[in-house]
C-alpha cells in the first residue's frame, strides 16, 4: 500500500488549492479526483466566478477575502496567466434589502472604496443596467471575476511542481481512520496517510455521513444570452452583479471566454438533488427563470440563449462554510457546504485546510469560529 503524508479527496475548486498548499509546505501529497482536471460535473465549471470585496454575507468573510485576493495574485505571478479580472461589482436591491445594507455595512466597517447609485445614474454610468427606480446599488471597484477551470489547472500544476501527485478518474469508495493512520480505498487501490482532507463538494456527505443534513446539494442552471447591444456587456463596460430582486437573487458577469452575457439565480428552482442522479438536461422552465431576470433588469441582453449549463451548490443550513476537523476521526478535516458563494475563497480555503491539518488551525484560529461544526450542535 503506498503511503503519503496527506491525501486530499476531490480535486475541484477547494481540493486543488489544498493540494497546492500542502505540497508547498513540504508534504508528500496525493490528490484523488473521480473525474478530470477540470471537469463539468461538480460545482466549479462555467468559465467565470464572481469575486467581490463588499460582502453582505458577513463581515467575518472580509479578512479571508483580503487573503484570497493576495493568494490569487500569487498564483497568477507563478504561472504568468491572468486568473482574476477586475470589473467592479454592483450589489443591488431595495434600499433596505440585506444585500444593499450588508454591502454598505462591510464597506464602511472595513474602509472599502464604494459608490452608491440610484437606478438612473447607474444606467447612465453602465448602460447595460436598467433597474427600476425602487432599486439602488453599491459599486465596489475591487469586484470582478475569476476563471474557475483555469484556477484549478493552475493550482494543480503548481502543486505538481512542488512534488504532489494528482490521480484522476479514480473514485474514493471509503476511508478509515480507526487504526492509527488513515486508509483510503478507491475503485483502483488503497493508500495510507497521516492526514486526510475531504474537499468533495456536492459529494461531501457520501464520504462524511455526519454532514448528511449539513451539506445538501442543489441543482443550479446558468445561461449565456446573446446581447442585443454587445458593447454594453463587455468586460470594460459591465461590472459583475449581485442583485436582490423581488423574484430572488440574480448574479452575473460580462461576456468573457464564450459569447454571451452570463446570468444565474441563487437557488434556481429550489431543487435539492443527489449528485449521482442530477438532472443535467435543460428544460424550458430553467430558461424561464433566468429570462425573467434578463427582461426585467438587463433588456439589452435579451437575445437568444447561446449556452446553458447545470451545476450544483452544496448548502449548509446557515449558508456559511464548514471548515473543521471531522468529528470522531483523528487527523481528518473537511471543507464543505460552500452554499453557492465559495469559489472566490478557494485560494485561502486551501491555505486554511493546510493550516488545520498541519498546525491545528493556528494561523486562522480567530477567524474560523463561524465555520466550525459546533455551531449546528
Ligand atoms: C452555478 C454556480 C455559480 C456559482 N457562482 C459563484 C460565484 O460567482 N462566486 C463564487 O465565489 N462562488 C460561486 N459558486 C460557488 C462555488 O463555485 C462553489 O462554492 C465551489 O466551486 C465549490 O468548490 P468545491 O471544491 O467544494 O466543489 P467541486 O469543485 O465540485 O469539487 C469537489 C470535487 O470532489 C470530487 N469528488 C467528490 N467525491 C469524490 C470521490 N468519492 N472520489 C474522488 N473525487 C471525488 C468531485 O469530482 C469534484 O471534482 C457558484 C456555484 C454554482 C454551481
Amino acid at each position: 500500500m503506498r503511503e503519503f503524508d496527506s491525501i486530499v479527496i476531490g480535486v475541484g475548486g477547494m481540493g486543488s488549492s489544498t493540494v497546492y498548499h500542502l505540497a508547498g509546505r513540504g508534504q508528500k501529497v496525493l490528490g484523488l479526483e473521480q473525474f478530470d482536471i477540470p471537469h463539468d460535473f461538480g460545482s466549479s465549471h462555467g468559465i467565470t466566478r464572481i469575486i467581490r470585496m463588499a460582502y453582505p454575507e458577513g463581515a467575518g468573510y472580509i479578512p479571508l477575502l483580503r487573503r484570497s485576493y493576495e493568494l490569487w495574485r500569487d498564483l497568477e505571478a507563478r504561472s504568468g496567466e491572468q486568473l482574476l479580472f477586475v470589473t467592479g461589482c454592483v450589489d443591488a436591491g431595495a434600499p433596505e434589502s440585506a444585500t444593499v445594507r450588508g454591502s454598505l455595512e462591510t464597506c464602511r466597517q472595513f474602509g472599502l472604496k464604494h459608490q452608491a447609485f440610484d437606478a438612473r445614474p447607474l444606467h447612465r454610468r453602465f448602460p447595460g443596467y436598467r433597474f427600476p427606480d425602487n432599486i439602488v446599488a453599491v459599486l465596489q471597484p475591487d469586484g470582478g471575476f475569476l476563471l474557475p477551470e483555469r484556477c484549478i489547472v493552475n493550482h494543480v500544476e503548481a502543486a505538481q511542481a512542488s512534488g504532489a501527485e494528482v490521480q484522476t478518474r479514480e473514485r474514493v469508495t471509503g476511508w478509515d481512520a480507526s487504526g492509527g493512520g488513515i486508509e483510503v480505498r478507491t475503485d483502483r487501490e488503497a493508500y495510507r496517510a497521516r492526514k486526510l482532507v475531504i474537499t468533495a463538494g456536492p459529494w461531501a456527505s457520501e464520504l462524511c455521513p455526519k454532514l448528511r443534513n449539513l451539506a445538501i446539494p442543489e441543482r443550479q442552471v446558468v445561461l449565456w444570452a446573446q446581447p442585443l447591444r454587445p458593447e454594453l456587456f463587455r468586460v470594460e463596460s459591465f461590472p459583475v452583479f449581485n442583485l436582490e430582486a423581488p423574484e430572488g437573487r440574480f448574479y452575473g458577469c460580462p461576456e468573457y471566454g464564450v459569447p454571451g452575457f452570463k446570468i444565474g439565480k441563487y437557488h434556481h428552482r429550489h431543487e435539492n438533488v443527489d449528485p449521482a442522479s442530477l438532472d443535467r438536461e435543460i428544460h424550458p422552465e430553467d430558461e424561464a427563470v433566468l429570462r425573467e431576470g434578463i427582461r426585467r433588469y438587463f433588456p439589452d441582453a435579451d437575445g437568444p440563449a447561446l449556452a446553458m449549463k447545470t451545476c450544483m451548490f452544496t448548502n449548509s443550513p446557515d449558508e456559511h462554510f464548514i471548515l473543521d476537523a471531522y468529528p470522531g476521526a483523528d487527523n481528518v478535516y473537511i471543507a464543505a457546504g460552500f452554499s453557492g458563494h465559495g469559489f472566490k475563497f478557494a485560494s485561502v480555503v486551501g491555505e486554511i485546510m493546510a493550516d488545520l491539518a498541519l498546525d491545528g488551525g493556528v494561523k486562522y484560529a480567530g477567524q474560523l469560529g463561524m465555520f466550525r461544526l459546533a455551531r449546528f450542535a
